[in-house]
């Protein structure tokens, strides 16, 4: 196994640096159950968590779940799987946080309760709660099964999430919750058997008010494979998943502040104008060139 030192480093202090301290009193200090809901097999739903608020994501026996998360006034705003692999790893847990998209790039959620917590890496290189793969979708299924299918948990984000007025493409890559994933020799994808058992759970701390979606995956618990050899349905391996919204006491949330983004004010290089003044006297050079067009017109 690659001992390379991670590219990305939480130093002290950082704005990698999680204050465990502050998310641990806020996870085990008093809550109100506010949202309550169990999600039948083969569905989505879609709820609010308000700012500050946690959000448990209960087992009801093995049972992956595929997550989405949204800025609840802004779905450009999104949960960005890949940056978030980069920033903390491809499977996370307690204290990692969630990160949106740019040109936001702010935590959306920090983990703070995970039960499988230990599971670590098992014999084959698994790991659990998985940012490396993403949905399995009606559009794959057709291509590698000449089939038809209209439960797979991408259909689900997209019926859970039309009551929002969001559509198919507001689902993006997600969290597979409760999934044990990994890459083998070869660097393919592998997804192992589901370990959660009832009352396992994932818990998250909402850094802004957000939208979420889950999907209770038509492959269950994903012992039985749904492509290849030995493929057959496994709805006998599907279970419910029970969704849970708690609001801490004020008196938790003291010493939380609000994420903000990166306060990067440039314009990504589209400022030609001001630039053609700064390359006066490089005439000829298609740097000028660019910067008259832009001046001229
Ligand atoms: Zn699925």
């Amino acid at each position: 196994m690659a001992q390379t030192d991670a590219a990305y480093q939480a130093m002290p202090g950082g704005p990698l640096d999680v204050d465990k301290e502050l998310y641990r009193r806020i996870a085990d200090g008093p809550t109100e159950l506010t949202t309550e809901f169990v999600l039948p097999i083969r569905s989505g739903q879609a709820w609010e968590v308000p700012q500050g608020s946690l959000c448990r994501i209960v087992s009801m026996g093995p049972q992956v779940g595929d997550l989405n998360i949204w800025n609840r006034h802004n779905p450009r705003e999104r949960m960005w799987a890949a940056k978030t692999r980069q920033l903390h790893a491809a499977h996370v847990t307690t204290y990692d946080r969630l990160w949106s998209t740019l040109p936001y790039l702010r935590p959306l959620v920090t983990i703070t309760g995970d039960s499988l917590h230990d599971y670590g890496v098992d014999s084959d290189g698994g790991r659990v709660h998985d940012l490396l793969g993403t949905r399995c979708d009606p559009y794959t299924n057709r291509l590698l099964t000449d089939l038809d299918f209209d439960f797979h948990c991408h259909s689900n984000l997209v019926r859970a999430v039309a009551p929002y007025g969001l559509d198919e493409r507001d689902v993006h890559d997600v969290l597979n919750v409760f999934q044990v994933t990994g890459l083998n020799d070869s660097d393919q994808y592998f997804m192992k058997t589901c370990p959660a058992q009832e009352g396992d759970y994932f818990e998250f701390f909402a850094e802004i008010d957000l939208l979420c979606a889950l999907s209770t995956c038509p492959g269950g618990d994903l012992s039985i494979p749904m492509w290849g050899p030995g493929a057959r349905d496994p709805i006998d391996v599907c279970r419910p998943m029970r969704v849970q919204v708690l609001k801490p006491d004020p008196s938790s949330l003291e010493g939380w502040t609000p994420p903000v983004s990166p306060a990067y004010g440039g314009l990504n290089g589209m400022r030609p104008t001001t630039w053609a003044t700064e390359t006066t006297g490089s005439p000829g050079s298609g740097v000028v060139e660019y910067a008259e067009r832009g001046q001229g017109e």
